[in-house]
């Protein structure tokens, strides 16, 4: 058993864009390029980056919910991107998801128990008599109780939802799991309640997690390491306490510079990105930053920075970096 439980190299997804009476292929959306990571076990990593940044593409692409365009996978040392239909079904319950929306990722027309039960099912889980059970236990062990077995999704609050969705990502007893902006559909006030819930879970199941989110405030408490990622690249890897102590790149600095600091009197220096994420139909040469970046000389309109090794677990694709 090795301490990474994934390993992501050189990951690239591009959707083709068809148009012409023929439905030729007339260009591609570039949505993650060439994107390189680990997931240690037990670690909860998390994936930072505005709309557009390509990681909810990365995080569907770990669990094949996408096919990737080029590059590998290794889930504990298997290249799953090999994997035959039969044989990715037994990864498949190695791994779950948990999606932004829990409202559209249930079914409106079953009871609780019913959902909860089809997972156990599907994946033939325990006995029939048995799985009402299991379905109270996960319940319980999301905070909810066997009375909500017969109540239908829309009688449930968000966070609830949110919680339900959860305890049937649990009910195959996953090893990883990807929370795909678990909580930005929420209230902040329920936020921290399922950060918490979530980090607790981690703890007890001995679960690994891929927390995407779309700003580092959400990621702060709950993750080990932080991937930054800008229009399909990876800009900044690095452990937590390091990224929000000691950031590199200049992109992780102007999304860090919203972050509120918790202690009174000390503020960050506020760094506003320009104009918006550029279209991955046609990212810009060199850099893909650099039409944003504050820091930006003439070297990266001409070259792609390499992700470069800066400190203990610590990398940066900047041309500045030394
Ligand atoms: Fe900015 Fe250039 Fe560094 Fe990119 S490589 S982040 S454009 S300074």
């Amino acid at each position: 058993m090795t301490a990474q439980l994934m390993r992501v190299k050189d990951l690239t997804k591009h959707f083709p864009i068809r148009g012409g009476v023929l439905n030729r292929v007339v260009n591609h959306v570039k949505a993650v390029n060439g994107v390189d990571f680990t997931i240690r076990r037990g670690e909860v990593l998390g994936l930072v980056g505005e709309s557009g940044s390509g990681k909810t593409t990365v995080g569907r692409l770990l669990l094949r919910l996408e096919q990737a365009t080029a590059g590998s996978i290794e889930f504990d040392g298997t290249d799953i991107l090999g994997l035959s239909k039969p044989e990715l079904r037994r990864y498949r319950k190695r791994m779950q998801i948990i999606f932004q929306d829990p409202y559209a990722s249930l079914n409106p027309r079953e009871k609780i128990r019913t959902l909860i039960g089809h997972a156990l099912h599907l994946h033939n889980i325990g006995e029939p008599a048995s799985r009402e059970g299991r379905t109270v236990e996960l319940l319980e062990q999301v905070g909810l109780s066997a009375d909500y077995l017969d109540r239908f999704p829309h009688e449930f609050s968000g966070g609830q939802r949110q919680r339900i969705g959860i305890a049937r990502a649990l009910a195959v007893d996953p090893e990883f799991l990807v929370a795909d902006e678990p909580v930005s559909a929420l209230d902040v006030s329920i936020q921290a309640q399922v950060v918490n819930l979530l980090e607790d879970l981690k703890q007890r199941l001995n679960l690994t997690m891929l927390f995407i989110a779309h700003d580092l405030a959400v990621v702060e408490h709950i993750c080990d390491r932080v991937v930054v990622m800008y229009l399909g690249r990876v800009m900044e890897i690095a452990p937590a306490e390091t990224l929000y102590a000691r950031p590199n790149h200049p992109y992780t600095e102007a999304l860090l510079s919203a972050v509120p600091v918790p202690r009174p009197g000390r503020r960050r220096k506020r760094v506003v990105l320009k104009g918006d994420i550029p279209s991955p139909i046609d990212p810009p040469s060199g850099c893909v930053f650099r039409t944003r970046c504050p820091r930006a000389v003439d070297i990266c309109a001409q070259k792609v920075p390499e992700l470069k090794k800066i400190g203990p677990d610590h990398y940066s694709a900047c041309h500045l970096t030394t």
